[in-house]
């Protein structure tokens, strides 16, 4: 079934029609990859709203969909649609649809508005084929663009520097963009989750967390190591251990049926018995795909179960203040049986000199 007809027969009762607006949402179930389009489906139509620019790429890139400019007016042109297909209740997407868009629909259509929370993310946290196909192409070039970095990586560089090699390396190695701001975090910054790259130097003794991503055909790639910069002091070991004995046992548990919190507490377990539990504060992974971060969640609140074919991070962290913080991110994707990681890459602690 295509995407179109999985989501037509995925409508709930009661709503006569949809519409898209979310870029991520758009390019899914259209193909279209334009940067203006609204889609409205119904069981017998759909259409995508846009302007003049897309017209003619609507049609090369979304042939399932008609391509209508609705010209001066968005509201006019969905008006009318709605008309001609006696639409009467329609389904809006309601974590992307602002206040201000709301009220604009709800003055100048006549039609009853029914907010949706992810119809289409339900759909997209299972991917297919070709999807898993340009994930692992966005995941080998990542671990390829590491590969390339590590021997520039030395005191006396600057994280920037690094998070700029990295991003040169992914961009040569094939990738459209990278897939978020590069996080690369030494020293007492590493206790940072989220650092981004800053002017700091490198120093001997440093804990350096790498946390990047590619985008290939759209879809991105999402991966964390940290390393140890001169020599590894008993303590950075210890921590290192800990996450990456968590990480494992997650990995090992990861199979379908699971809900993804209880993914998360397989992990969380081994940190809170070690004595971390409160150095390790966010949650165990995400889903992954369009957007770097999609369903199912693998945190403390993930209650989506875990199917084949869905694509999750498992990263977890200890994160000391004054000292420092390890994380280690691999993505998997879920089988029949349990889970295939898309990266070979090293978890040993790494001491580069
Ligand atoms: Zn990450
Ligand atoms: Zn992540």
């Amino acid at each position: 079934m295509s995407r179109l007809n999985k989501f037509r027969a995925s409508l709930p009762e009661g709503i006569d029609a949809f519409l898209i607006a979310k870029p991520d949402n758009r390019a899914y179930l259209t193909g279209f990859t334009g940067s203006n389009g609204y889609v409205l489906v119904s069981r017998d139509m759909a259409l995508i709203l846009t302007d003049f620019r897309y017209i003619e790429q609507v049609a090369a890139e979304a042939p399932e969909f008609s391509a209508v400019d609705y010209k001066a007016s968005l509201h006019d042109a969905l008006q009318q649609a709605l008309t001609e297909h006696r639409i009467s209740r329609l389904g809006l997407e309601s974590d992307f649809t602002t206040v201000s868009n709301y009220q604009a629909y709800k003055d100048k259509l006549q039609a009853e508005l029914v907010p949706q929370t992810g119809p289409i993310e339900k759909l997209r946290m299972v991917k297919d084929a070709s999807e898993l196909a340009s994930m692992r192409q966005a995941a080998a070039i990542a671990e390829e663009a590491l590969r390339q970095t590590l021997p520039k990586i030395k005191v006396g560089v600057s994280e920037a520097f690094i998070a700029l090699e990295l991003e040169v390396a992914m961009r040569r190695l094939g990738a459209e963009r990278i897939a978020f701001d590069i996080i690369a975090a030494s020293g007492p910054r590493s206790s940072l989750p989220h650092g981004r790259a800053s002017g700091r130097l490198i120093e001997s003794g440093d804990f350096l967390t790498l946390d990047f991503g590619a985008v290939y055909n759209g879809y991105c790639s999402d991966m964390t190591r940290t390393f140890v910069i001169g020599a590894a002091s008993t303590e950075q070991r210890r921590v290192y251990n800990i996450v990456l004995e968590a990480q494992q046992a997650a990995l090992a548990a990861v199979k379908p049926g699971l809900l993804g919190k209880e993914v998360d507490a397989v992990a969380r377990g081994i940190i809170t018995a070690a004595g971390h539990g409160e150095h390790f504060g966010h949650g165990l992974g995400h889903g992954i795909g369009r957007a770097v971060h999609e369903g199912p969640s693998a945190g403390t609140k993930g209650e989506d179960a875990l199917e084949p074919n869905m694509v999750i991070t498992v990263e977890p962290g200890i994160y000391i203040p004054n000292f420092g913080g390890v994380r280690i991110e691999d993505m998997v994707v879920l089988t029949p049986a349990g889970c295939e990681n898309f990266y070979s890459f090293s978890k040993e602690l790494i001491v580069l000199y």
